[in-house]
């Protein structure tokens, strides 16, 4: 029930309709987080392009009013918080939102404040859509074969944070526990983690993704698991996630060697073989579901086969709220240096606006960064690895973006 402040001239809210999907008015209120480091400058030039981008699909019937939060270093000046309480409850109340990379403040106390902004925000999936730009440097040779979406579990699995110090006290007791209660010999010496998995986090997420791939016409959603070692676990989330397509979508999915046309095909892999797959055969995976370790390990690593994460974009979404994100660090050697490549947020900017239905300034972004970069018009880090490129500040790579809009 938190009431936002004054909101920009003429702008509205952006609610939730009876369907689950965002009502966006012709003037939104969207939040933005500048970020740290450089992200102040990766934000003027994602603003810049998203502007540019949304002027050009809608003249001017619409617009995105946008209101600053405070997070991070800059919020720990104005407010003596590095994540002051108002911040988390706008977000919740303006339901979409893009931020800048943040510092995770080094010391005693502190949790990632990325990790925290997505558990107290139940944004229960990070989403990764992974494609190659073309013209963009690859270490494989057809990275254009690679058109996947991730989903990854957001909440759960051995990132709950259920982890005890090896022989602190706390690991002792639960080694003791095992022990005593359920017969499970541990060293005692060993340090402890809780990888807790449920079939209502697993289903809401693979939920998620098969309404995506449902929507725009994907061939496949894949259970990405290592239930074959993990069995109440991993290999319990790729049974939940069957259970979940069959109880949900009866008619509209079919098994693997089950395939109709028109229908969407879930299948599953177990996890290492999928690292191999990816790169073998890239042309057979769409939309994959995996839980929160599996799901980090394998976006980093397709970033990395499309041109690496400088470019990747990211949103963590839940039921109500949506935060899109450069998925890379805040680089802060290159601070204030207008330097570096804004293009991992520009893309999520462009996720932004498919999430908000603005579908035709949303697809005008992908395609005109990828102009750039074809054109060799890019930053430091892509002019290096490019032959004949022309090397543009981070400014300059925006204003080459908007030209090619
Ligand atoms: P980093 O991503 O900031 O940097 C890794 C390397 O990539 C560096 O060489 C950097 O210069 C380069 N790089 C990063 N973004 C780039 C871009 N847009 N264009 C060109 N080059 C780029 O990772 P790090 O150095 O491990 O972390 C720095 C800080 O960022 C830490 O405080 C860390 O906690 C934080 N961090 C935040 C997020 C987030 O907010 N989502 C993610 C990762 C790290």
């Amino acid at each position: 029930s938190h009431t936002l402040g004054n909101l920009p001239q003429g702008a509205e809210p952006i609610t939730i309709g009876p369907d689950g999907k965002p009502q966006v008015p012709a003037i939104p209120a969207v939040g933005y987080i500048e970020g740290d480091g450089t992200g102040p400058d990766i934000w003027r030039a994602t603003k810049l392009i998203l502007e540019a981008a949304v002027a050009k699909a809608y003249g001017d019937q619409r617009r995105i009013a946008w209101v600053e939060l405070l997070a991070g270093e800059k919020a720990l000046e104005q407010t003596g918080q590095y994540l002051p309480q108002k911040t988390i409850e706008d977000i919740a109340a303006l339901k979409v939102s893009i931020k800048g990379p943040l510092t995770t403040p080094v010391g005693g106390g502190f949790r990632s404040l990325n990790v925290t902004l997505r558990q107290v925000l139940d944004l229960y999936a990070c989403i990764r859509p992974v494609r190659h730009i073309p013209g963009a440097p690859s270490p494989v040779k057809r990275p254009e074969a690679v058109d996947m979406v991730i989903y990854r579990e957001n909440t759960e699995d051995v990132y709950a944070g259920l982890e005890w110090r090896a022989g602190s006290p706390e690991a002792k007791r639960l080694i003791d526990f095992l022990a005593s209660e359920l017969g499970a010999v541990v060293d005692p010496q060993a340090g402890v983690g809780i990888k807790p998995m449920s079939a209502r986090c697993t289903k809401r997420l693979v939920a998620m993704a098969i309404d995506y791939a449902l929507a725009r016409g994907r061939q496949s959603v894949t259970l990405v698991h290592k239930g074959n070692i993990m069995k109440f676990t991993e290999g319990a989330f790729r049974d939940w996630g069957y259970e979940l397509a069959a109880e949900k979508y009866a008619g509209r999915v079919v098994r693997e060697g089950q395939e109709e046309p028109g229908k969407l095909v879930i299948k599953d892999r177990i996890a290492d073989a999928m690292f191999q797959q990816v790169l073998l055969r890239p042309d057979e995976y769409d939309v994959l579901a995996m839980p929160n370790l599996n799901g980090d390990y394998l976006s980093d690593a397709l970033a990395a086969q499309v041109g690496g994460l400088g470019m990747a974009p990211g949103a963590n979404v839940g039921d109500e709220c949506a935060m899109f994100e450069a998925t890379h660090g805040t680089a802060p050697k290159y601070a204030g240096q207008d330097k570096v490549n804004p293009g991992s947020l520009v893309l999520s900017g462009a996720m932004m606006l498919e999430h908000m239905g603005w579908v035709e300034a949303a697809d005008l972004i992908p395609a005109a960064l990828g102009r750039a970069v074809q054109d060799g018009m890019v930053t430091y880090d892509l002019a290096r690895q490019i032959s004949g490129a022309t090397e543009l500040s981070c400014s300059g790579f925006a204003q080459a973006v908007v030209e090619r809009l």
